[in-house]
């Protein structure tokens, strides 16, 4: 094929479905879209359907600036509502009976168009990925959606380097090298013997099997926040931290018909247009933390008595997570919607990223996914930190210890404490006007001048994505005829 006959560039990236890992893959997409590759994100129809829904996909492909990103969805095989992917042992391995066979028929069908892919860049829950790359001959990068300091751990959990919490010494402290020391219930829960949904965790692991071969590890963090970490994983494989990976898209893109929200989002910006700086209390779990109803009634309560507008987020619990796990909807206090009335909007789904940027905004009750986590610390806002599991509860002790950006009000579900109003309001008042409050705004907007400079042309992270490109474009006609090389004796 000649260099002028060959299409532009085209790169896969592979997705778990989930909003989580589709808000960094989607940014990462558009990133490399607009320096001119043609990308295709694919995850499974269930999630693709909840995006057409939502209206966060339009025409498709759709151009970003001199490139395109289109959507594959492949069907995981159940029908709508399937409680079975409730239980990640039975979805993650449904996820890769379908996935893998669908990826590989794909890679051939698109190579069969005259648009062959030139390489895949996996998700660590989906480890297969990288397998099927392999047997096409095609490089491939993964995209770590946590943070280094949690990929450090999982690296150093696969090759037994310390003790780890284990049935016979659950409680032990872990001392990792470049890394603080942990305390047993600050390690990602899935690796914890009493942690739930263990699956999970075995598929990051299974990643791990890879990190020997020289393929490169992307990570939506930056060089600054984690130098050391990522100075230390670095000498073991190639990491490439690219984020904050929101940073750079301009809020018009976000606009579009390619926002990647599962949900609708309800608008709140007029209404935070109209609160003074540095006076609003955002609240928001992510996509999937489902709190108590008593949690959810203390807060309440906190947030009234505490005097402070508030935005929350109180997403419709979906209806297969309440069958399978015999969930109720949240209810708010009798009267409580009257009492706080023009001071609290209460919305389904949140434009999180124009929400954290609003000069409004005095502080953020999260979760502490990594995604949250990132996004809070690049736009300069302190958080209160309600961890649950998963690596929230490492990301909490980051943001409070280690960043100086957070108060904590819980440690998670090992935990599973109760924060009371009065605590609650304490707290609130702590990060926004106490003594403490000052310190926080500052870390947070030094964290805030620090991403913006990785992310700018020539910043850290700028440059890491320039070197991929220049990387992916380079080999793109090599793994051209390697894959239709490959596909001949895969057929
Ligand atoms: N998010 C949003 N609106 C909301 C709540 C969350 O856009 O009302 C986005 C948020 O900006 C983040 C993602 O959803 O990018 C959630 O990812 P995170 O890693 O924080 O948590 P997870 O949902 O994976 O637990």
């Amino acid at each position: 094929m000649s260099a002028e006959s060959q299409p532009p560039c085209h790169v896969f990236l592979l997705t778990f479905p989930s909003q989580g890992h589709m808000n960094p893959t989607l940014r990462l997409g558009k990133k490399l879209a607009s320096k001119g590759l043609y990308i295709t994100i694919s995850t499974t129809l269930d999630f693709g359907l909840s995006l057409i829904n939502a209206g966060s996909i339009g025409q498709l492909p759709s151009p970003v600036g001199s490139g395109f990103i289109n959507f594959h969805f492949w069907n995981d095989g159940w029908e709508k509502d399937d409680l079975r992917r409730r239980d990640l042992d039975l979805f993650m391995l449904q996820l890769e009976l379908t996935g893998k066979a669908a990826l590989t028929q794909t890679l051939k069908d698109r190579a069969g168009e005259n648009r062959p892919v030139s390489c895949l860049i996996g998700n660590p829950f989906l480890p297969w990925g990288c397998d099927v790359a392999n047997d096409f001959g095609l490089p491939c990068f993964i995209l770590w959606v946590q943070s280094c300091s949690v990929f450090s751990i999982y690296y150093h959990y696969s090759c037994k380097s310390v003790d780890f919490p284990s049935e016979s010494n659950p409680c032990c402290d872990i001392q990792l090298p470049s890394l603080p020391l942990l305390k047993h219930d600050e390690i990602p829960s899935f690796l914890h013997p009493y942690g739930e949904y263990k699956a999970i965790g075995l598929s990051i692991l299974q990643q791990f099997r890879n990190v020997s071969v020289p393929f490169c590890i992307l990570m939506d963090t930056f060089e600054e926040l984690e130098k050391d970490a990522i100075d230390h994983m670095m000498t073991i494989c190639p990491v490439k931290p690219i984020g904050p990976l929101f940073k750079t898209l301009k809020f018009s893109d976000e606009k579009g018909a390619l926002s990647g929200d599962f949900m609708k989002t309800d608008d709140c910006i007029e209404w935070l247009d109209l609160k003074p700086p540095n006076s609003v209390v955002y609240i928001s779990f992510g996509s999937i933390v489902h709190l108590s109803q008593k949690q959810i009634e203390e807060m309440a309560h906190g947030l009234c008595n505490s005097g402070f507008p508030f935005l929350w987020v109180m997403k419709p619990l979906p209806k297969d997570m309440a069958d399978c796990l015999g969930l109720k909807p949240h209810v708010l206090p009798d009267g409580f919607l009257e009492k706080v009335g023009e001071r609290a909007k209460i919305v389904k789904w949140s434009p999180q990223q124009k929400v954290l940027s609003h000069p409004s905004i005095a502080c953020f009750v999260t979760h502490c996914g990594w995604n949250s986590s990132v996004e809070a610390l690049s736009s300069g806002v302190p958080v209160l930190v309600l961890p649950q599991w998963g690596d929230q509860v490492t990301n909490a002790k980051f943001l409070v210890e280690q960043f100086g950006v957070g108060l904590r009000l819980t440690r998670g579900v090992t935990e599973m404490r109760l924060v009371v109003r009065d605590e609650f309001e304490k707290c609130l008042r702590d990060a926004i006007v106490g003594p403490k409050a000052e310190e926080l705004r500052e870390n947070a907007l030094k964290w805030k001048k620090a991403a913006e400079k990785a992310a700018v042309e020539g910043g850290s992270s700028e440059t890491y994505v320039d070197e991929l490109v220049s990387k992916i474009k380079k080999q793109s006609g090599n793994a051209m005829d390697v894959q239709i090389k490959s596909m001949c004796s895969i057929v």
